[in-house]
C-alpha cells in the first residue's frame, strides 16, 4: 500500500509499506477514506522531534475491511472514526474517561501511521466508533476533524468548563484553537474571545462563534483579556499552543478560581514559574485529549449537521502530494491539510 514516510526531518516521501493484516483478535483493518496532516506532524518535520523513516499520520476515517474474532462493535463495511490514541476501552483508566492514557495506549503517530491507504487498528472496540451509516461526501471532512482537532478542542473547552454565563478566551488560532471556539459555542459559552492576528483565522473563529478578537499576544494579550472582563480575567481559558509564552498568557488571562484547559503539546524546555502558578489559583486540566470519550457525541452532532468543523481544512490534496501539504503547513500557507485517497 502507499503511505507517507518521513525519512528524516523535512523529508516526506509517499512510498510503499506492507499491507496491514489482522494480528490480534481485537484488531480491525480499515481502508482510509481520508486523512490529514496535523500541526503536531510539524514537530518532527522541523527537527524538534526525531524522524527516521517514520510512518506518519494519526487522524483517520475509513471503512472497516476486516475484524478480528473478538471485535464486536464494528464490522466490515462500517464507516468508522478513530482516536489518535489506541485505547482498550476496558481498563480502569479508559472506564474513568481517560482513554488517551489507557494502560494499553499506543500513539497512532509514528507507530501505526494513517497517512496511508490502509491501517491496522488494535483494540478496535475501544478505539473506533461507527458512524450511523455511510456519510455523504460533504460530511467526511467534519468526521475526519472529530478524529483529533475537534475532539481535542472539545476536551479543552470541557476541561476549561466553558458553558452558559462563561467568558472563554482561546490562546492559539491553529486548527485546535479554532475547534475550541466551536466547542465553547456548542457548550453554551456567553462570550468567546479568540486571540489571533491572522485575518483569515479571525474570520473562521467568528464563523465558529467567537464574539471578540484580541490581536495582542503575551502580557499585552492577557491585559486585553482583563480589560474585557472588568479586570478579572476570563472564567475559562483554552491553551492550544504549548509554549511557555502561550501557557503564561493563559494563566495571566484567567481569573482566580477559573479553569484552564491545556492541549498544546509542551516540549522539552517549557517551564513555568511555580510561584506565579501557585498564586494564580486556577484549575489546570489538560494533556492528550481523550477523544474517544467524545466521539459518539461529536459524530452525532456532525451527522445531524449541527456543527460543521470540516471547514477547518483549507487545503485538500491527494495522498501522493503529501510533501506539498507538509510544506504548505510549515510555511503557514495552510491551517490544516486534508489528504484524500
Ligand atoms: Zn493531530
Ligand atoms: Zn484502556
Amino acid at each position: 500500500m502507499r503511505a507517507v514516510i518521513m525519512d528524516a526531518p523535512g523529508q516526506i516521501t509517499v512510498g510503499e509499506r506492507q499491507d496491514p493484516r489482522i494480528i490480534e483478535p481485537t484488531d480491525a483493518v480499515i481502508r482510509l477514506t481520508a486523512t490529514c496532516i496535523c500541526g503536531s506532524d510539524l514537530w518532527p518535520y522541523r527537527g524538534v522531534e526525531p524522524a527516521n523513516h517514520t510512518p506518519m499520520g494519526h487522524e483517520y476515517v475509513g471503512v472497516v475491511e476486516e475484524v478480528g474474532a473478538e471485535v464486536t462493535t464494528v464490522k466490515p463495511g462500517d464507516f468508522v472514526v478513530g482516536s489518535f490514541v489506541i485505547s482498550c476501552g476496558r481498563c480502569e483508566i479508559c472506564r474513568s474517561g481517560y482513554p488517551s492514557r489507557c494502560v494499553h495506549a499506543v500513539f497512532v503517530a509514528g507507530n501505526i501511521g494513517t497517512q496511508s491507504e490502509k491501517a491496522r487498528i488494535p483494540h478496535a472496540d475501544g478505539t473506533l466508533v461507527a458512524a450511523p451509516g455511510q456519510p455523504d461526501a460533504d460530511l467526511v471532512p467534519s468526521l475526519l476533524a472529530a478524529s483529533d482537532v475537534l475532539g481535542t478542542g472539545w476536551f479543552a473547552a470541557d476541561a476549561a468548563e466553558a458553558g452558559p454565563g462563561k467568558t472563554v478566551a482561546v490562546v492559539g488560532d491553529g486548527a485546535v484553537g479554532l475547534m475550541g471556539v466551536l466547542a465553547a459555542k456548542q457548550l453554551g459559552a456567553e462570550r468567546i474571545i479568540a486571540m489571533s492576528r491572522h485575518a483569515d483565522r479571525q474570520a473562521l473563529a467568528r464563523e465558529y462563534g467567537a464574539t471578540d478578537i484580541v490581536t495582542e499576544r503575551g502580557d499585552e494579550g492577557a491585559a486585553r483579556i482583563k480589560e474585557l472582563t472588568d479586570g478579572l480575567g476570563a472564567h475559562s481559558v483554552i491553551e492550544a499552543v504549548g509554549t511557555e509564552e502561550s501557557f503564561l498568557q493563559a494563566i495571566r488571562s484567567t481569573r482566580p478560581g477559573g479553569h484552564i484547559g491545556f492541549v498544546g503539546v509542551a516540549h522539552e524546555g517549557v517551564t513555568l514559574p511555580m510561584d506565579e502558578v501557585f498564586f494564580a489559583q486556577v484549575h489546570l486540566h489538560g494533556g492528550p485529549a481523550p477523544v474517544r470519550r467524545y466521539l459518539p457525541e461529536l459524530i452525532q452532532l456532525i451527522w445531524d449537521r449541527k456543527i460543521n468543523p470540516g471547514t477547518v481544512f483549507d487545503l485538500t490534496l491527494p495522498l501522493d502530494q503529501a510533501a506539498e501539504g507538509y510544506l504548505a503547513m510549515h510555511e503557514r500557507r495552510a491551517t490544516k491539510v486534508m489528504l484524500t485517497l
